[in-house]
């Protein structure tokens, strides 16, 4: 048996709950692979359930769905940036940097599998277990919970329910994600557990993965935008980058000017208040128009967060999740910031998001 065999052979076999996927950053900081993380901190460790067949839910965009073309032969996604590691270990490793220095977060996340909610309960215990102190978010998959199984997550050392929502819109989620993809998810099954877990886990302990890019439009993301603030949920941004082998593998990533000004017109929502009449449409959805005094879009644009990763915190609340490489590979221009852009980022910030051509600057228009 050559060793590709061997390791794949090894795949099949180390399944969670007793083996488990985790980041390459997350495995750097941990000493489990070697090298550095060079622009920046990984403050999170993300880890993942791993069963032989990835998962068994089938959205379009995502490296381990079921039916994805070269299933098993030849998987980048989990081979080289998710490499498999003993769950025990790995929580070993957590509790003895968490002597050393402060753990921002860790984060277990779900797949689609009759297993999953077992397992999610299960390893969130044992890295509880090793390292108490350690904030642990669970990436859950609803279609799986209900209210017995939020209980149970939070038991075992949850304090935050991340839900990949990913699609901003009911249609767009039926043919990316839900049936119109031979997939079992379902939109008003996710609203379900979102607004169940926001009861049980409270305000912003409950978050929504939106990726920017599967086919929603401008207007579909800021009303979304608008919806999770008055529910008290967080929106985390997340990037289509097409994933060699999935059904979405010849789909364009969305345009970095696009990109830029939905991060900031949902840095101006969450933090300044921009309200829902000062942002024009055209006939596609597509922002048209932002009316925004000009002190806080220089204020927005300068001070860079809103072009930050979106994560979940730290026991001081910084964003703890920043993914390093999570949605642009090395090399490649950053669509989100793991670190605050310096000046010459915001330079080139500045420039890709052309912002005169869609700003009205009044001082009227925010609160
Ligand atoms: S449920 Fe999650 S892991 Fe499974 S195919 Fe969909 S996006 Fe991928
Ligand atoms: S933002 Fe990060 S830590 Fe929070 S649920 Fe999502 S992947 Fe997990």
């Amino acid at each position: 048996m050559n060793s590709e065999t061997v390791e794949k052979n090894n795949e099949l076999s180390q399944i969670s709950p007793d083996y488990v996927r985790i980041s390459m950053a997350a495995a750097i900081e941990l000493g489990l692979k070697p090298g550095r993380i060079s622009c920046c901190s990984c403050d999170c460790i993300n880890l993942l359930q791993n069963y032989p067949q990835g998962c068994y839910a089938n959205c379009t965009y995502c490296g381990l769905a079921r039916e994805r073309p070269g299933i098993a032969e030849d998987n980048s996604f989990i081979r080289v940036d998710w490499p498999l590691f003993p769950t025990d270990l790995v929580a070993e490793k957590i509790g003895e940097l968490e002597r050393k220095k402060e753990v921002g977060r860790v984060c277990v996340a779900q797949v689609q599998d009759h297993r999953a909610n077992n397992d999610l309960v299960d390893m969130i215990s044992r890295v509880h277990h090793r390292a108490p102190e350690v904030p642990i978010s669970a990436l859950v998959t609803a279609t799986l919970l209900n209210d017995e199984w939020l209980v149970k997550i939070k038991e075992a050392g949850a304090d935050i329910i991340g839900v990949g929502l990913d699609a901003a819109s009911e249609e767009l989620f039926y043919s990316t994600r839900g049936k119109g993809t031979k997939g079992p998810h379902d939109w008003k099954k996710h609203w379900k557990i979102i607004r169940k877990a926001r009861e049980m886990y409270g305000p912003m302990k409950v978050n929504c993965h939106l990726i920017v890019g599967l086919g929603e439009s401008d207007r579909d993301l800021v009303e979304m935008f608008y919806l999770l603030k008055s529910e008290e949920i967080a929106a985390y941004l997340f990037s289509f980058n097409p994933e060699p082998g999935t059904i979405m593998e010849n789909t364009p990533r969305t345009p970095i000017t696009r990109t830029r000004r939905i991060q900031l017109v949902k840095n101006l929502i969450e933090e300044h208040e921009l309200p829902e009449s000062s942002i024009e449409f055209d006939k596609s959805g597509t922002i048209r128009m932002i009316a925004a005094p000009r002190k806080i879009l220089k204020l927005v644009t300068e001070n860079g967060m809103a072009f930050m990763t979106d994560g979940c915190p730290d026991r001081q609340g910084k964003m703890a999740c920043n993914r390093p490489y999570g949605s642009y590979r090395p090399g490649e221009e950053f669509r989100d910031y793991p670190f605050l852009p310096d000046a010459s980022d915001l330079k080139i910030i500045s420039k890709e998001m052309k912002l005169a051509e869609i700003v009205k600057s009044n001082e009227s228009a925010l609160v």
